[in-house]
């Protein structure tokens, strides 16, 4: 039997919330192992051609990617979208509409966190952002981290930055139909990220995942950063009751923050159907198989 490959398919760069650049993330991922990659910056896709040069000219395949942000029965789900044509007009657009609030956002998160005594956050979350369109709650943590109100982004998140408290602003993103549409007529799959991150009741969760099915979405993240190992378990269940291919991805964001690297997760149960199975035409191939094979060609 082939053993399974190393494949990350959701990852973050300065084009979102990440610190690393898409080609410092390349060599990350390479250096870890991966064989196919996917950068999945939040609700922006400027970055998947500098990833896709950068991945194949050190021998790693690579899948277009993103995480687009929903608003779903008043909580914030995100969808992944790999494998779609990176120059489609509609995605492009609705990647765009869905940025569209964060500033305004970002004012009102600051103007909550002033109400605590926590001053000029804006600009000072601002100053982390690599991209200003794309101004979220991560830059606002490293912000409270830097000037000392927190020791560690988590712990902001937890105090400030989550419902109920000072610094949360509840935000209207994408539809679910849309997003999946999006990324579907782009000619790529959506995969619903994270499930156990969600705090949906059994049957508001049953309400995702089926309406994610009729509009077409595909996917389901098992093997995530973001959950157990008994997750990896009940999602597995879900993939295969809903009838879902299976994703595997770090979403590594940077490596003083992260506490899962990238290209290191467990592999997938073997009874799952990968995505990257269904997406093979959709692979963009390594230049060559490996940076060591050019190397001794070279002798
Ligand atoms: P935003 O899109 O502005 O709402 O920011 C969401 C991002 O914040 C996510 O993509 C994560 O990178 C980060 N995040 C959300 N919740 C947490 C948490 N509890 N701890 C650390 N980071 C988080
Ligand atoms: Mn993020
Ligand atoms: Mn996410
Ligand atoms: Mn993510």
């Amino acid at each position: 039997m082939t053993p399974p490959i190393n494949a990350d398919l959701h990852s973050h760069s300065t084009v979102s919330d990440g610190t690393l650049t898409p080609e410092e993330l390349a060599g990350r991922a390479k250096a870890n192992g991966v064989a196919l990659w996917a950068l999945t910056d939040h609700d922006e896709i400027g970055g998947q051609v500098r990833a896709a040069a950068a991945a194949r000219a050190l021998g790693m395949d690579y899948l277009t990617g993103v995480e687009i942000s929903v608003s779903f029965l008043h909580q914030t789900v995100h969808i992944v979208g790999l494998g779609f044509d990176a120059d489609n007009a509609a995605l492009i657009n609705g990647l765009r509409q869905t940025r569209g609030g964060r500033e305004q956002r970002a004012r009102e998160m600051a103007e909550g966190l002033a109400k605590v005594g926590i001053h000029g956050a804006f600009e000072g979350a601002l100053k982390f952002a690599g991209n200003r369109d794309l101004i979220s709650r991560t830059h606002f943590a490293r912000f409270l981290v830097e000037s000392g109100v927190c020791r560690e982004t988590y712990e902001v998140f937890r105090k400030y930055l989550t419902e109920g408290k000072p610094g949360f602003v509840e935000h209207r993103w994408a539809s679910l139909r849309d997003a999946v549409t999006w990324i579907t007529q782009a000619g790529g799959m959506a995969v619903i990220a994270h499930p156990a991150r969600y705090k949906f009741s059994a049957n508001e969760e049953f309400a995702l995942f089926t309406e994610f099915k009729g509009h077409g979405g595909r996917g389901v993240e098992v093997v995530t950063g973001s959950h157990t190992p008994a997750e990896y378990i009940s999602y597995a269940d879900t993939a295969r009751e809903f009838g879902l291919a299976a994703s595997r991805g770090s979403d590594f964001h940077s490596p003083n923050e992260s506490h899962t690297e990238i290209g290191t997760l467990p592999s997938l149960a073997a009874a799952l159907t990968p995505v990257w199975e269904l997406l093979a035409q959709r692979i963009q191939v390594a230049s060559s198989p490996s940076l060591e094979v050019d190397a001794s060609a070279a002798h």
